[in-house]
């Protein structure tokens, strides 16, 4: 094989063509999402997806069509630019809003010079309702139980149709519409079979990933996932002095609770108290996160905030917990908390330092008395 004599049939060429120029858009979309979550920008993946994509497949059908505009024969590439759509509007299921699609088409369509044709127009109000279709079938189709099939007749139907515009505008034969059409047809299966295997090995890394940064039982961060912050946070503040403070807090006489109503008992106890304090959180601030770091010590650090805008927080958190009642067979269990609480200084030289000082407040809140707060 060489560059003159290339020996691959055009079809298979086709299909590694297609399923390419995918991977390059899932590599580079995953990049980004990975680029942006290290570097803490807040612009969630929602919206990544949406508008890179859309404009990831704008520049891959314009370019395409580039090579080929004013031909006899510039359909060529339609499948190519039908799968693009497939995939924005099903696969992505890119939520812009559809008058959007209104100008998109209209400088296509001077770009492509077919703004004089009837058929062209027929096939861009075609190509409209394709999208739209597709893009509000992707959760109704899923209802099914084979969402393969409804997403096929929809392209089959709507390809079939989008093909025949363009055979009465470039007068091809019936034999080269039926050939492209059926080529439509198994490209449209083979990306259905690809994003498949692609979003399966998505969602199992999400899920690990969940698993590696989630305390199983209560929901809240764990201790791993402390760790990355609090080291991020501790490098914010040396490199842009932004305030950080740090609340801790451990039940009273947990090993009671256990040893009285028992060990599940216990666990819902946790379960519990991690509600009301993300109820808490999420009321307040939602950027102030939550983690369980030990078995009933949890730690929340405020990003931005100094001793005081903490303050308000925590006595919500404390009488929260405090009036708090689990249910038992046995009783009403009622609970409290000691706390410690401080702020990052810039004497603080290591994460630890930060860390022990309200360890330290949480122990002088322990050993005089408990149910209570320290700041210091
Ligand atoms: P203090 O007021 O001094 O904090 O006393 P305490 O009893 O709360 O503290 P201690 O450290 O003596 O006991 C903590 C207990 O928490 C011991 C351990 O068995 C229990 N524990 C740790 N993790 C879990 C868990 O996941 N579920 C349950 N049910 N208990 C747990
Ligand atoms: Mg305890
Ligand atoms: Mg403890």
């Amino acid at each position: 094989m060489t560059w003159s004599h290339w020996q691959v049939p055009p079809f298979t060429t086709s299909v590694f063509f297609v399923l390419g120029v995918l991977t390059l858009y899932w590599v580079t979309y995953n990049w980004i999402i990975s680029w942006t979550h290290t570097h803490r920008i807040n612009v969630s993946d929602n919206v990544i997806n949406t508008w890179y994509g859309l404009l990831y497949m704008v520049v891959f059908v314009f370019s395409m069509q580039s090579l080929i505009v004013g031909q006899s024969d510039a359909w060529q590439f339609m499948n190519f630019e039908l799968i693009a759509i497939t995939f924005c509007a099903y696969f992505l299921e890119i939520r812009v809003p559809y008058v959007l699609l209104v100008p998109i088409m209209l400088v296509y369509m001077v770009f492509d010079g077919s703004l004089g044709y009837w058929q062209s127009w027929a096939h861009a109000v075609t190509l409209f309702a394709f999208f739209v279709v597709l893009n509000i079938g992707h959760t109704t189709f899923q209802k099914f139980k084979h969402a393969f099939v409804p997403y096929l007749l929809t392209t089959v139907v709507f390809g079939g149709l989008l093909w025949f515009w363009m055979m009465l505008k470039f007068n091809f034969s019936w034999t080269t519409l039926w050939q492209e059409w059926l080529y439509l047809v198994i490209f449209e299966t083979l990306l259905y079979i690809y994003v498949s295997m692609l979003s399966h090995d998505t969602a199992l890394k999400l899920r690990l990933a969940k698993f590696a940064s989630h305390d199983a039982l209560t929901k809240t961060g764990n201790f791993a996932a402390y760790t990355e912050d609090i080291e991020y946070l501790f490098k914010h503040y040396g490199q842009t002095g932004r305030a950080l403070s740090m609340m801790m807090f451990d039940i009273d006489h947990f090993k009671h609770i256990n040893d009285t109503y028992g060990h599940a008992i216990g666990d819902e106890v946790l379960r519990e108290v991690s509600a009301t304090v993300q109820t808490v959180l999420t009321a307040n601030d939602p950027r102030v996160k939550f983690y369980r770091t030990g078995g009933e010590e949890f730690n929340i650090l405020f990003p931005g905030y100094d001793v005081d805008a903490t303050k308000t927080i925590v006595d919500q958190i404390f009488t929260a917990i405090n009036h708090l009642e689990v249910q038992s067979d046995e009783g009403v269990i009622k609970l409290s908390v000691s706390v410690g609480v401080s702020a990052i200084t810039t004497d603080d030289k290591a994460p630890m330092d930060f860390y022990n000082r309200v360890d330290r407040n949480l122990y002088h809140s322990k050993r005089h008395g408990r149910m209570q707060i320290t700041i210091a």
